[in-house]
Protein backbone atom coordinates (compact mmCIF):
# COMPACT_ATOMS: atom_id res chain seq x y z
CA UNK A 1 0.00 0.00 0.00
CA UNK A 2 0.77 3.37 -0.64
CA UNK A 3 1.87 6.07 2.22
CA UNK A 4 -0.76 8.46 2.66
CA UNK A 5 1.94 11.16 1.74
CA UNK A 6 2.80 9.28 -1.75
CA UNK A 7 -0.81 10.46 -3.24
CA UNK A 8 -0.90 12.97 -5.44
CA UNK A 9 -3.94 15.69 -4.64
CA UNK A 10 -5.93 14.47 -7.60
CA UNK A 11 -5.78 10.82 -6.01
CA UNK A 12 -6.33 12.27 -2.37
CA UNK A 13 -9.33 14.38 -3.58
CA UNK A 14 -11.04 11.18 -4.92
CA UNK A 15 -10.38 9.80 -1.81
CA UNK A 16 -11.87 11.97 0.64
CA UNK A 17 -14.96 12.47 -1.73
CA UNK A 18 -15.50 8.74 -1.12
CA UNK A 19 -15.00 8.94 2.82
CA UNK A 20 -11.97 6.95 2.05
CA UNK A 21 -10.11 8.85 4.26
CA UNK A 22 -10.46 11.74 6.18
CA UNK A 23 -8.22 15.07 6.21
CA UNK A 24 -7.65 14.78 9.52
CA UNK A 25 -5.67 11.53 8.52
CA UNK A 26 -4.33 12.62 5.59
CA UNK A 27 -3.03 15.92 6.90
CA UNK A 28 -1.56 13.54 9.90
CA UNK A 29 0.27 11.20 7.34
CA UNK A 30 1.56 14.44 6.29
CA UNK A 31 2.93 16.06 10.04
CA UNK A 32 4.09 12.34 10.87
CA UNK A 33 6.33 12.75 7.16
CA UNK A 34 7.38 16.61 8.96
CA UNK A 35 8.56 14.98 12.14
CA UNK A 36 10.49 12.10 10.45
CA UNK A 37 12.52 13.96 7.56
CA UNK A 38 12.19 17.83 8.14
CA UNK A 39 15.60 17.67 10.71
CA UNK A 40 17.29 16.62 7.82
CA UNK A 41 15.07 19.03 4.83
CA UNK A 42 14.58 22.12 6.76
CA UNK A 43 12.39 23.48 3.83
CA UNK A 44 10.16 24.95 7.02
CA UNK A 45 10.43 28.36 8.47
CA UNK A 46 7.17 27.29 10.67
CA UNK A 47 5.65 24.52 10.84
CA UNK A 48 1.58 25.17 11.52
CA UNK A 49 0.66 21.65 13.12
CA UNK A 50 -2.18 22.78 15.19
CA UNK A 51 -3.67 24.93 12.63
CA UNK A 52 -3.03 22.21 10.04
CA UNK A 53 -5.75 19.49 12.30
CA UNK A 54 -7.92 22.13 13.13
CA UNK A 55 -8.11 23.11 9.33
CA UNK A 56 -8.59 19.41 8.22
CA UNK A 57 -11.36 18.92 10.82
CA UNK A 58 -13.31 21.69 9.42
CA UNK A 59 -12.91 20.37 6.22
CA UNK A 60 -13.84 16.93 7.20
CA UNK A 61 -16.84 18.68 8.57
CA UNK A 62 -17.62 20.70 4.88
CA UNK A 63 -17.55 16.93 3.98
CA UNK A 64 -19.36 15.59 5.90
CA UNK A 65 -22.20 18.35 5.09
CA UNK A 66 -22.31 16.99 1.45
CA UNK A 67 -20.95 20.55 0.63
CA UNK A 68 -19.90 21.22 -2.96
CA UNK A 69 -15.92 21.64 -2.50
CA UNK A 70 -12.67 22.13 -4.21
CA UNK A 71 -10.56 19.51 -4.91
CA UNK A 72 -7.85 21.21 -2.92
CA UNK A 73 -10.50 21.27 -0.19
CA UNK A 74 -8.73 19.37 3.05
CA UNK A 75 -5.90 18.86 1.11
CA UNK A 76 -2.04 19.98 2.77
CA UNK A 77 -0.65 22.17 1.50
CA UNK A 78 2.83 24.42 1.78
CA UNK A 79 3.14 28.46 1.68
CA UNK A 80 6.75 30.27 1.00
CA UNK A 81 7.35 32.60 3.28
CA UNK A 82 7.24 35.51 0.92
CA UNK A 83 2.68 35.34 0.88
CA UNK A 84 1.25 36.95 3.78
CA UNK A 85 -0.47 34.96 5.87
CA UNK A 86 -2.90 37.48 8.70
CA UNK A 87 -1.22 36.24 12.06
CA UNK A 88 1.20 34.14 10.75
CA UNK A 89 4.64 34.92 10.72
CA UNK A 90 5.74 35.94 7.27
CA UNK A 91 9.84 36.00 7.41
CA UNK A 92 10.57 36.12 3.68
CA UNK A 93 13.72 34.50 4.81
CA UNK A 94 14.94 37.74 6.72
CA UNK A 95 16.09 39.29 9.71
CA UNK A 96 14.12 42.31 9.07
CA UNK A 97 10.91 40.28 9.22
CA UNK A 98 11.71 37.67 11.63
CA UNK A 99 8.62 38.32 13.54
CA UNK A 100 6.48 39.86 11.78
CA UNK A 101 2.96 39.15 11.68
CA UNK A 102 0.81 40.25 8.94
CA UNK A 103 -2.22 41.99 9.59
CA UNK A 104 -3.98 40.69 6.48
CA UNK A 105 -3.96 37.95 3.87
CA UNK A 106 -2.59 37.85 0.82
CA UNK A 107 -5.06 37.33 -2.42
CA UNK A 108 -3.96 34.02 -3.24
CA UNK A 109 -4.25 33.29 0.52
CA UNK A 110 -7.80 34.65 1.21
CA UNK A 111 -8.95 32.62 -1.44
CA UNK A 112 -7.17 29.30 -0.31
CA UNK A 113 -8.58 29.73 3.18
CA UNK A 114 -12.08 30.30 1.38
CA UNK A 115 -11.34 26.57 -0.68
CA UNK A 116 -10.23 24.97 2.93
CA UNK A 117 -7.11 23.80 2.13
CA UNK A 118 -4.42 22.66 5.30
CA UNK A 119 -1.59 25.13 5.80
CA UNK A 120 0.80 22.81 6.96
CA UNK A 121 3.42 25.38 7.58
CA UNK A 122 5.25 27.79 5.79
CA UNK A 123 8.61 27.44 3.62
CA UNK A 124 11.94 28.34 4.13
CA UNK A 125 13.52 30.46 1.09
CA UNK A 126 16.48 33.10 0.12
CA UNK A 127 16.45 36.22 1.47
CA UNK A 128 13.78 38.03 -0.46
CA UNK A 129 13.37 35.71 -2.78
CA UNK A 130 17.24 36.91 -3.82
CA UNK A 131 19.08 34.19 -4.88
CA UNK A 132 18.71 30.49 -6.49
CA UNK A 133 19.40 27.89 -3.87
CA UNK A 134 17.90 28.88 -0.52
CA UNK A 135 21.47 29.22 0.95
CA UNK A 136 21.08 32.58 1.22
CA UNK A 137 17.91 32.60 3.99
CA UNK A 138 18.64 34.20 7.12
CA UNK A 139 17.90 31.33 8.98
CA UNK A 140 19.23 28.12 7.71
CA UNK A 141 19.93 26.29 4.50
CA UNK A 142 17.71 24.07 2.79
CA UNK A 143 18.60 20.63 1.87
CA UNK A 144 17.56 18.64 -1.81
CA UNK A 145 15.61 15.47 -0.74
CA UNK A 146 17.67 13.98 -3.78
CA UNK A 147 20.67 14.52 -2.13
CA UNK A 148 20.88 16.08 1.34
CA UNK A 149 24.49 17.83 0.67
CA UNK A 150 22.96 19.79 -2.40
CA UNK A 151 20.36 22.65 -2.59
CA UNK A 152 17.15 22.04 -3.41
CA UNK A 153 17.48 25.49 -5.99
CA UNK A 154 16.07 28.67 -5.32
CA UNK A 155 14.61 30.99 -4.27
CA UNK A 156 11.44 28.76 -3.45
CA UNK A 157 13.62 26.27 -2.92
CA UNK A 158 11.59 25.28 0.72
CA UNK A 159 8.68 24.92 -1.05
CA UNK A 160 10.13 22.83 -3.50
CA UNK A 161 11.64 20.52 -1.13
CA UNK A 162 8.62 20.70 1.38
CA UNK A 163 6.78 18.75 -1.91
CA UNK A 164 9.72 16.58 -3.11
CA UNK A 165 9.92 14.76 0.46
CA UNK A 166 6.14 14.05 0.80
CA UNK A 167 6.09 16.74 3.72
CA UNK A 168 3.00 18.60 1.76
CA UNK A 169 1.10 16.94 -1.73
CA UNK A 170 1.49 20.81 -3.47
CA UNK A 171 3.06 24.13 -2.42
CA UNK A 172 3.25 27.80 -3.73
CA UNK A 173 5.70 29.74 -4.62
CA UNK A 174 6.83 33.35 -6.18
CA UNK A 175 8.51 33.44 -9.06
CA UNK A 176 10.77 36.94 -10.41
CA UNK A 177 13.56 35.20 -12.41
CA UNK A 178 13.04 31.54 -11.88
CA UNK A 179 12.82 30.94 -8.37
CA UNK A 180 9.61 28.61 -8.92
CA UNK A 181 10.96 26.54 -12.24
CA UNK A 182 15.12 26.30 -11.14
CA UNK A 183 13.84 24.73 -7.93
CA UNK A 184 11.31 22.63 -9.51
CA UNK A 185 13.87 21.48 -11.88
CA UNK A 186 16.40 20.55 -9.04
CA UNK A 187 14.00 18.75 -6.97
CA UNK A 188 12.04 16.82 -10.00
CA UNK A 189 8.58 18.32 -9.93
CA UNK A 190 6.46 20.03 -11.75
CA UNK A 191 6.68 23.87 -10.90
CA UNK A 192 5.00 26.42 -12.89
CA UNK A 193 5.06 30.14 -13.13
CA UNK A 194 1.87 31.95 -14.28
CA UNK A 195 1.29 34.90 -17.25
CA UNK A 196 2.49 38.24 -15.13
CA UNK A 197 -1.52 39.39 -14.16
CA UNK A 198 -2.76 35.93 -13.87
CA UNK A 199 -2.57 35.73 -10.41
CA UNK A 200 -3.00 38.79 -7.67
CA UNK A 201 0.27 40.21 -6.10
CA UNK A 202 -1.74 41.58 -3.16
CA UNK A 203 -0.01 40.48 -0.19
CA UNK A 204 2.95 38.57 -1.99
CA UNK A 205 5.89 40.88 -0.34
CA UNK A 206 7.21 42.60 -3.39
CA UNK A 207 10.64 42.05 -4.52
CA UNK A 208 10.22 42.82 -8.65
CA UNK A 209 7.30 44.26 -8.85
CA UNK A 210 6.73 44.23 -12.97
CA UNK A 211 8.68 40.37 -12.82
CA UNK A 212 6.73 38.68 -9.32
CA UNK A 213 4.20 36.43 -9.80
CA UNK A 214 2.85 33.37 -7.31
CA UNK A 215 2.45 29.88 -8.70
CA UNK A 216 2.41 26.28 -8.28
CA UNK A 217 4.78 23.16 -7.28
CA UNK A 218 3.43 19.90 -8.10
CA UNK A 219 4.33 16.44 -8.63
CA UNK A 220 2.23 16.41 -11.86
CA UNK A 221 0.59 18.83 -14.37
CA UNK A 222 -2.97 17.74 -13.28
CA UNK A 223 -2.12 18.41 -9.59
CA UNK A 224 -0.54 22.15 -10.73
CA UNK A 225 -3.37 22.97 -12.70
CA UNK A 226 -5.69 22.45 -9.55
CA UNK A 227 -3.08 24.92 -7.55
CA UNK A 228 -2.79 27.33 -10.24
CA UNK A 229 -7.16 27.30 -10.80
CA UNK A 230 -7.56 27.73 -7.28
CA UNK A 231 -5.48 31.32 -7.41
CA UNK A 232 -5.48 31.95 -10.78
CA UNK A 233 -8.04 35.32 -11.96
CA UNK A 234 -8.59 39.19 -11.35
CA UNK A 235 -8.26 40.97 -8.30
CA UNK A 236 -9.26 44.55 -7.31
CA UNK A 237 -6.78 44.69 -5.14
CA UNK A 238 -4.34 44.66 -7.49
CA UNK A 239 -4.50 46.96 -10.55
CA UNK A 240 -2.29 44.82 -12.35
CA UNK A 241 -3.95 41.29 -12.29
CA UNK A 242 -6.06 41.00 -15.50
CA UNK A 243 -9.21 40.71 -16.10
CA UNK A 244 -9.28 37.94 -18.88
CA UNK A 245 -11.42 34.78 -17.96
CA UNK A 246 -9.71 32.09 -16.07
CA UNK A 247 -10.10 28.52 -18.61
CA UNK A 248 -10.77 25.43 -16.69
CA UNK A 249 -7.12 24.59 -16.56
CA UNK A 250 -7.73 20.58 -15.75
CA UNK A 251 -10.23 20.36 -19.53
CA UNK A 252 -6.80 20.97 -20.94
CA UNK A 253 -4.90 17.85 -20.25
CA UNK A 254 -6.24 15.75 -22.92
CA UNK A 255 -3.33 14.20 -23.82
CA UNK A 256 -3.19 15.41 -27.32
CA UNK A 257 -0.60 17.32 -28.98
CA UNK A 258 -0.75 15.71 -32.35
CA UNK A 259 0.25 18.67 -34.88
CA UNK A 260 1.35 21.47 -31.87
CA UNK A 261 4.36 23.31 -33.09
CA UNK A 262 7.21 23.73 -30.78
CA UNK A 263 10.14 25.72 -30.98
CA UNK A 264 13.12 24.77 -30.18
CA UNK A 265 15.17 28.33 -29.48
CA UNK A 266 18.80 27.71 -30.43
CA UNK A 267 20.15 30.30 -28.39
CA UNK A 268 19.06 27.88 -25.07
CA UNK A 269 21.73 25.34 -25.51
CA UNK A 270 24.67 27.63 -23.93
CA UNK A 271 28.35 26.53 -22.90
CA UNK A 272 28.12 26.15 -19.15
CA UNK A 273 25.00 23.77 -19.60
CA UNK A 274 25.79 19.92 -18.37
CA UNK A 275 25.98 17.32 -20.81
CA UNK A 276 24.08 15.42 -18.58
CA UNK A 277 21.23 17.76 -19.16
CA UNK A 278 21.46 18.46 -22.47
CA UNK A 279 21.25 15.24 -23.30
CA UNK A 280 17.91 14.23 -21.20
CA UNK A 281 16.38 17.77 -22.73
CA UNK A 282 17.28 16.44 -26.18
CA UNK A 283 15.83 13.17 -25.62
CA UNK A 284 12.72 15.13 -23.98
CA UNK A 285 12.13 16.98 -27.46
CA UNK A 286 12.34 13.47 -29.38
CA UNK A 287 9.85 12.04 -27.38
CA UNK A 288 7.18 15.04 -28.23
CA UNK A 289 8.31 14.86 -31.34
CA UNK A 290 7.21 11.15 -31.03
CA UNK A 291 4.02 12.15 -29.57
CA UNK A 292 2.94 13.90 -32.87
CA UNK A 293 4.15 17.77 -31.71
CA UNK A 294 5.80 19.30 -35.18
CA UNK A 295 9.40 20.55 -33.80
CA UNK A 296 11.66 22.58 -35.33
CA UNK A 297 14.23 25.11 -34.32
CA UNK A 298 13.58 29.00 -33.86
CA UNK A 299 15.86 32.13 -33.10
CA UNK A 300 15.09 34.21 -30.04
CA UNK A 301 18.15 36.58 -30.80
CA UNK A 302 18.07 39.11 -27.59
CA UNK A 303 18.43 35.93 -25.31
CA UNK A 304 21.86 36.50 -24.59
CA UNK A 305 21.07 40.10 -23.00
CA UNK A 306 18.61 38.70 -20.94
CA UNK A 307 20.75 38.06 -17.50
CA UNK A 308 22.19 41.68 -17.99
CA UNK A 309 18.91 43.44 -18.46
CA UNK A 310 16.99 41.12 -15.84
CA UNK A 311 20.01 41.92 -13.10
CA UNK A 312 19.52 46.18 -13.84
CA UNK A 313 15.70 45.92 -13.49
CA UNK A 314 14.95 43.21 -10.59
CA UNK A 315 17.80 45.39 -8.25
CA UNK A 316 15.44 48.27 -9.34
CA UNK A 317 12.79 47.83 -8.45
CA UNK A 318 14.01 45.72 -5.55
CA UNK A 319 15.49 49.26 -4.00
CA UNK A 320 12.50 50.56 -4.45
CA UNK A 321 10.84 47.93 -2.67
CA UNK A 322 12.40 47.59 0.12
CA UNK A 323 12.89 50.86 1.33
CA UNK A 324 10.23 50.36 3.42
CA UNK A 325 12.10 48.35 5.72
CA UNK A 326 13.20 51.39 8.34
CA UNK A 327 12.61 50.07 11.30
CA UNK A 328 9.90 52.46 11.73
CA UNK A 329 6.67 50.74 9.27
CA UNK A 330 7.48 46.90 9.93
CA UNK A 331 9.51 44.47 11.43
CA UNK A 332 12.80 44.85 13.04
CA UNK A 333 13.96 48.07 14.46
CA UNK A 334 17.50 48.98 16.06
CA UNK A 335 16.76 50.84 19.28
CA UNK A 336 20.23 51.78 20.74
CA UNK A 337 20.32 55.04 19.73
CA UNK A 338 18.35 58.38 19.85
CA UNK A 339 19.38 59.49 16.56
CA UNK A 340 16.98 58.82 13.62
CA UNK A 341 18.91 58.66 11.15
CA UNK A 342 21.78 56.40 13.34
CA UNK A 343 18.38 54.05 13.83
CA UNK A 344 17.62 53.72 10.30
CA UNK A 345 20.75 53.06 8.62
CA UNK A 346 21.48 50.21 11.55
CA UNK A 347 18.19 48.67 11.22
CA UNK A 348 19.12 48.12 7.48
CA UNK A 349 22.50 47.17 8.01
CA UNK A 350 21.48 44.66 10.86
CA UNK A 351 18.24 43.46 9.15
CA UNK A 352 19.62 43.06 5.76
CA UNK A 353 22.32 40.09 4.70
CA UNK A 354 24.85 40.93 2.30
CA UNK A 355 22.85 39.35 -1.09
CA UNK A 356 20.04 41.70 -0.18
CA UNK A 357 22.16 44.51 0.25
CA UNK A 358 24.13 43.86 -2.93
CA UNK A 359 20.87 44.29 -4.84
CA UNK A 360 19.83 47.59 -2.94
CA UNK A 361 23.04 49.61 -3.74
CA UNK A 362 23.19 47.36 -7.58
CA UNK A 363 19.48 48.95 -8.32
CA UNK A 364 19.84 52.28 -6.56
CA UNK A 365 23.34 53.07 -8.40
CA UNK A 366 21.65 51.99 -11.95
CA UNK A 367 18.39 54.42 -11.09
CA UNK A 368 20.65 57.38 -9.93
CA UNK A 369 20.59 60.88 -12.03
CA UNK A 370 23.17 59.84 -14.54
CA UNK A 371 23.49 56.24 -14.81
CA UNK A 372 19.70 56.02 -14.97
CA UNK A 373 20.03 55.91 -18.95
CA UNK A 374 23.06 54.37 -19.29
CA UNK A 375 21.25 51.23 -17.33
CA UNK A 376 18.06 51.47 -16.62
CA UNK A 377 16.93 52.76 -19.60
CA UNK A 378 18.63 50.24 -21.56
CA UNK A 379 17.44 47.58 -19.76
CA UNK A 380 14.56 48.34 -20.34
CA UNK A 381 14.76 48.50 -23.96
CA UNK A 382 16.50 45.13 -24.12
CA UNK A 383 13.47 44.03 -22.23
CA UNK A 384 11.40 45.03 -25.25
CA UNK A 385 13.31 43.19 -27.65
CA UNK A 386 13.31 40.21 -25.85
CA UNK A 387 9.41 40.71 -25.38
CA UNK A 388 9.58 41.18 -29.12
CA UNK A 389 11.51 38.08 -29.94
CA UNK A 390 8.76 35.98 -28.00
CA UNK A 391 5.96 37.65 -29.65
CA UNK A 392 7.29 36.31 -33.48
CA UNK A 393 7.97 33.01 -31.92
CA UNK A 394 4.62 32.63 -30.37
CA UNK A 395 3.09 33.41 -33.86
CA UNK A 396 4.68 30.13 -35.74
CA UNK A 397 4.77 28.02 -32.35
CA UNK A 398 2.25 26.85 -29.63
CA UNK A 399 4.77 25.92 -26.92
CA UNK A 400 8.82 26.98 -26.66
CA UNK A 401 11.44 23.88 -25.21
CA UNK A 402 14.22 24.36 -23.44
CA UNK A 403 16.35 22.72 -20.79
CA UNK A 404 15.26 24.84 -17.29
CA UNK A 405 18.48 24.79 -15.53
CA UNK A 406 22.14 24.35 -16.66
CA UNK A 407 22.80 22.25 -14.15
CA UNK A 408 21.28 19.63 -11.97
CA UNK A 409 21.26 20.27 -7.91
CA UNK A 410 24.60 21.88 -6.98
CA UNK A 411 26.29 20.70 -3.58
CA UNK A 412 25.49 22.97 -0.77
CA UNK A 413 28.66 25.88 -0.65
CA UNK A 414 29.69 25.02 -4.41
CA UNK A 415 28.34 28.48 -6.07
CA UNK A 416 30.73 31.14 -4.06
CA UNK A 417 30.46 33.71 -6.60
CA UNK A 418 27.54 35.66 -7.18
CA UNK A 419 27.51 35.87 -10.90
CA UNK A 420 27.65 32.30 -11.23
CA UNK A 421 24.55 31.71 -8.75
CA UNK A 422 22.93 34.65 -11.20
CA UNK A 423 23.58 32.24 -13.99
CA UNK A 424 21.11 29.76 -12.70
CA UNK A 425 18.38 31.21 -14.10
CA UNK A 426 19.80 32.29 -17.69
CA UNK A 427 16.95 30.10 -19.43
CA UNK A 428 14.59 31.18 -16.96
CA UNK A 429 14.90 34.78 -16.91
CA UNK A 430 13.62 35.90 -20.27
CA UNK A 431 10.14 34.84 -19.73
CA UNK A 432 10.10 36.98 -16.67
CA UNK A 433 11.03 39.76 -18.55
CA UNK A 434 8.33 39.16 -21.51
CA UNK A 435 5.62 38.35 -18.85
CA UNK A 436 4.75 35.29 -20.63
CA UNK A 437 3.95 31.54 -18.97
CA UNK A 438 6.32 29.07 -18.03
CA UNK A 439 6.76 25.28 -16.34
CA UNK A 440 9.62 23.30 -15.68
CA UNK A 441 8.59 19.57 -15.74
CA UNK A 442 10.39 16.31 -14.45
CA UNK A 443 12.18 15.45 -17.48
CA UNK A 444 15.10 12.37 -16.78
CA UNK A 445 17.91 12.49 -14.54
CA UNK A 446 21.42 12.72 -14.96
CA UNK A 447 23.84 11.14 -12.52
CA UNK A 448 20.88 10.19 -10.59
CA UNK A 449 19.81 14.06 -9.96
CA UNK A 450 16.75 15.53 -11.46
CA UNK A 451 16.47 17.46 -15.04
CA UNK A 452 13.76 19.66 -16.07
CA UNK A 453 12.31 20.41 -18.74
CA UNK A 454 11.15 24.05 -19.49
CA UNK A 455 8.01 24.51 -21.52
CA UNK A 456 7.51 28.53 -22.32
CA UNK A 457 3.74 29.51 -23.62
CA UNK A 458 2.24 32.80 -25.04
CA UNK A 459 0.98 35.17 -22.25
CA UNK A 460 -2.53 33.79 -21.15
CA UNK A 461 -1.32 30.42 -22.96
CA UNK A 462 -1.06 28.15 -19.74
CA UNK A 463 -2.96 25.60 -20.66
CA UNK A 464 -0.91 25.03 -23.95
CA UNK A 465 2.15 24.45 -21.31
CA UNK A 466 -0.50 21.83 -19.25
CA UNK A 467 -0.83 20.07 -21.94
CA UNK A 468 2.28 18.99 -22.97
CA UNK A 469 3.39 18.87 -19.45
CA UNK A 470 0.71 16.11 -19.41
CA UNK A 471 1.07 14.28 -22.45
CA UNK A 472 4.99 14.27 -21.80
CA UNK A 473 3.88 12.48 -18.36
CA UNK A 474 1.41 9.78 -20.22
CA UNK A 475 4.61 8.33 -22.08
CA UNK A 476 7.59 8.98 -19.07
CA UNK A 477 7.54 7.87 -15.57
CA UNK A 478 9.95 10.32 -14.44
CA UNK A 479 7.97 12.43 -12.44
CA UNK A 480 6.97 9.16 -10.15
CA UNK A 481 10.27 8.87 -9.26
CA UNK A 482 10.91 9.67 -5.44
CA UNK A 483 14.08 10.42 -3.61
CA UNK A 484 15.37 7.85 -1.28
CA UNK A 485 15.19 9.56 2.41
N1 LIG B 1 17.56 33.89 -8.82
C1 LIG B 1 16.92 35.10 -9.29
C2 LIG B 1 17.30 36.25 -8.39
O1 LIG B 1 18.01 36.03 -7.45
C3 LIG B 1 15.44 34.94 -9.34
C4 LIG B 1 14.80 34.97 -8.02
C5 LIG B 1 13.32 34.85 -8.06
O2 LIG B 1 12.75 34.41 -9.06
N2 LIG B 1 12.69 35.29 -7.01
O3 LIG B 1 16.92 37.37 -8.61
Amino acid sequence: MTELYELTISEAADLLRQKKISSVELTQAHLDRIRAVEPEVRAFTLVTDELALKQAEEADHRFASGERLSPLTGIPIAIKDVISTKGITTTCGSRMLENFKPAYDATVMKRLNEIGIVMVGKTNMDEFAMGSSTEHSAFFPTHNPWDLERAPGGSSGGSAAAVAAGMAMGSYGSDTGGSIRQPASLCNLVGLKPTYGRVSRFGLVAFGSSLDQIGPFARNAQDAALLLQAIAGNDPLDGTSSPNPVPDYSKALNGGIKGLKIGVPEEYWVEGTQPGVVSAVRADIERLRELGAEVSPVSLPYTKYGVAAYYIIAPAEASANLTRYDGVKYGYSYRDTSEMWDAMEKTRQFGFGPEVKRRIMLGTYALSAGYYDAYYKQAEKVRTLITHDFEQAFEQFDVLVSPASPTVAFKIGEISDPYQMYLQDVFTIPANLAGICGVSIPGGFSEGLPVGLQLLGRAFGEESILRVADAFERVTDYHTQWPKL
